[in-house]
Order: structure tokens, then sequence, then C-alpha cells
């Protein structure tokens, strides 16, 4: 047998993945199941994106590129930080990679010597935690479940601040919550970061354009330009324009951590697809109206989704002001049972229920470090959402 490190072996897969990969299991064995376990727009990549890529390929764009990503990328990255976001960077300040989920994991590689801790504000992005251990560090959760908004505050950060804090993960959208950090939030947690000097700060901001009822973006780099050499701003085209499989991400900070970046990237994966990086740079420089379009059909899913689970009296919808996923809080139904299920104990096994007697497969909240709720994704067309929220709710008056 191969010998696994310790390290893999401690390492967890993830949750999100696996359950996707069960759905399609069952899915395989004939059953109707309605997969909300992953977090994917469903539409198509936009036809011009497309066609730039072909383009790219008959023009011979099909060789290694610069490690960081082609200037051309690189530009149009420039172009965005500074149009939407008013930050300004370098080209050296710009590090393209295979998605924001290897440039989140390269920066940890970067930067953590063995025992340093990265604090994560739970609920959190299931990875976070794994790529922490991962590259070496120690994830240190600052809980934010007990707050009604479920969002870190300067309170909270400080009390998990330690001389061996390396890094503070922002993801504003959130996964799983759907929360927004308004300007003023971001403030308050700049004034404390102001005074911990040796702490970076990953801004994950990869939900930046799919927000609800005009909810303002805010980016702590913009918010606190003093922090500014501290800031890691992490971003990609899978979410806004509808590549989660064209694998590019990049992210704009400080040119000695970007530059420790693209070292690692150049022993590793030598460059983000070379065609993909060309389409990305239609899709920053384009058109812009599919963003809209797709955040617009993501607010009336979550709408629609709240709707059906108000009728709900067991289960309650957090309402998510962006993203798209819906955190429901299933407290309620956890210590029932249901007849032929058993008792349930966590939510986990209320999961497990669902997927079996609601043939839905969604992730339960202890994966994001809120134990008693569980994420549905809502990124499904309209009518298999509706199907979804009525068969979950259908599910819970079976448990006693
Ligand atoms: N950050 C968060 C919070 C996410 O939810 C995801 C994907 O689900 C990513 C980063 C990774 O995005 P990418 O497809 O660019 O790797």
């Amino acid at each position: 047998m191969v010998y696994i490190s310790k390290r893999i072996r401690s390492l967890n897969s993830s949750p999100t993945i696996a359950m996707a990969e069960r759905a399609r299991e069952l899915r395989a064995s004939g059953k109707d199941i309605i997969g909300l376990s992953s977090g994917e727009p469903d539409f198509d990549t936009p036809q011009h994106i497309r066609v730039a890529a072909a383009e790219a390929m008959e023009r011979g764009e099909t060789r290694y590129t610069d490690v960081a990503g082609t200037p051309a990328l690189r530009d149009a990255v420039i172009r965005k930080f500074s149009r939407e976001n008013g930050l300004s960077f370098d080209r050296n300040q710009i590090i393209v990679g295979t998605g924001a989920k290897q440039l989140i994991f390269n920066a940890l590689v970067a930067t953590l010597d063995e025992g340093d801790e990265v604090i994560v504000p739970a609920p959190y992005w299931v990875s976070y935690p794994d790529m922490v251990h991962l590259a070496g560090g120690v994830c240190v959760v600052a809980d934010c479940t007990t707050r009604e908004d479920l969002k870190l505050t300067a309170d909270i950060l400080r009390d998990v601040i330690t001389p061996r804090t390396r890094w503070l993960i922002l993801n504003s959208p959130n996964n799983p919550t759907g929360a927004v950090y308004s300007r003023d939030e971001l403030a308050d947690l700049a004034a404390l970061l102001l005074e911990h000097p040796a702490i970076n700060i990953m801004s994950d901001d990869i939900y930046e354009h799919i927000r609800f009822e005009d909810t303002p973006f805010a980016t702590l780099a913009q918010v606190e330009p003093g922090l500014a050499d501290r800031i890691l701003t992490i971003n990609g085209v899978s979410k806004a324009y509808a590549m989660t499989g064209w694998r590019i991400g990049f992210a704009g900070g400080p040119a000695d951590l970007v530059g420790a970046m693209v070292k690692i990237q150049s022993q590793t994966t030598s460059n983000a697809t070379s065609i993909a990086q060309a389409a990305a740079v239609v899709a920053l420089d384009g058109p812009q109206d599919c963003v809209e379009d797709g955040r617009r059909v993501f607010e009336r899913r979550r709408d629609l989704v709240m709707n059906i689970f108000a009728g709900a009296n067991r289960i309650k919808s957090c309402r998510p002001a962006g993203a798209f996923y819906m955190l429901v809080d299933c407290r309620d139904l956890i210590g029932g049972s249901a007849e032929g299920s058993g008792h349930f104990a966590d939510d986990e096994m209320l999961v497990r229920f669902f997927l079996e007697n609601a043939n839905v497969a969604l992730v339960a909240g202890s994966a994001f470090g809120i134990p008693g709720f569980f994420r549905m994704s809502c990124a499904a067309g309209d009518d298999v959402l509706r199907e979804a929220a009525n068969r979950i709710v259908k599910a819970s008056w079976l448990i006693s």
C-alpha cells in the first residue's frame, strides 16, 4: 500500500464535492435526486466569451504563458480593480491562477510557517480550514454563529488574535450565509487591524457581483488604504460570468507576496490555461449585461425559495443579501425522529434524511462551522428550486 502523509491523512475531502458525488451515484441508480449541494451558476458561459476562447485557439494562443498570467489579462484585471473597486495596482502586483481557490492556497503556502495561525470567521467556506491545514498553519475559528447577522465584529476578532496570527480571511458576499459587509463594518475591523501590523488580510470577493436589493459592495483595501500593503484582494470569473470550469481566478496585493505566489506557481502549475485567460480578458473588458442578468435571476430565486420556506414552521431560512446560497436553520428538527429513519442527533443525519426522503442533496451546516443548519444552493432552475424547497418542507413535516 502507498504511504500517505500524515498531513494528507488528516485532511478532509470537500464535503460539498462528496455530497455532489453521492447525489450523482443515487441518480445513476435511478432516483430522482435534485442536487443542490454545489455552488456553480447553472447558466452557460456567455457566447461572446466562448467565441473569444475559440478565436484565441485559432490565433495559436495555446502555449505556456507568463507564470503570473498573460500581460493582457493582468492589464484587464488592473482595469477591473480600478473601475469597480477604486484600487490601483501595477502589473507585478497581479497574479492570475487556476481559480480563486488556487490563489488562496498559494498565498497560504507562501506565508505560513508551521503553527502560524489563520483566523477564519464561522460560518466559513468549507475549503479555508483545510487549505490552512495543508499549508502547515493552524485554523483559528472566530465564531460569529451566535450573531443574528452571522458577521465578524471587531470584538470577536480581538478575542482570537494572538502573536502567531498571520492572516484573517474575509469573505463578502459570504458563502454560505449570503451576508454582505458594509463599508462601516469593514472600517470597524480595519481600525483594529491597523493596531496589528503583523496580520495580513485575504479579502475573498468572488461573489462581488451577486448582491440583492442594491446592497452596496465594499472591499477592505478600498475602505482602508492604510492596510493596502497587507491585503490580498482575491476575485475571479467563475461566479460572475458562469465560468467555473475555465478555472481563472486573480488577485492583487503587495508585490513581495505576489512574487512569492508566482514562485510557487512556477514550480507547480506553471500558468492558468492560455485559452481560458484569453476568454477572461473578454469577460472583464466586454459587455457586462450578462453579470446583471445572472444577478437578477439569483435574486428572483432567493425570493422564490424564501417564500416557500416561510410556509414551514420548523425550518427558518436566513435572508441572504448576496451570493447564491440559502442557509437554513433546522435546529428545531434536531433531536426529533421520523418513522423508519430513527432519531436525528445532528444536522448531518438530517441532511441524509432529506437526501433519502426528499431526494434533495444539501450540505450540513457543520461543514461550514455552523451546526444545526443546512445550506441549499440556489444555482438551479426556478422549477427545480420550487420542487426542491417544497420537498424539503414536506419532509420536515414527517419529523416529530
Ligand atoms: N471562495 C469562495 C467563498 C467560494 O465559494 C469559491 C467557490 O465555491 C471559491 C472561492 C473558488 O472559486 P474559483 O472557482 O475561482 O476557484
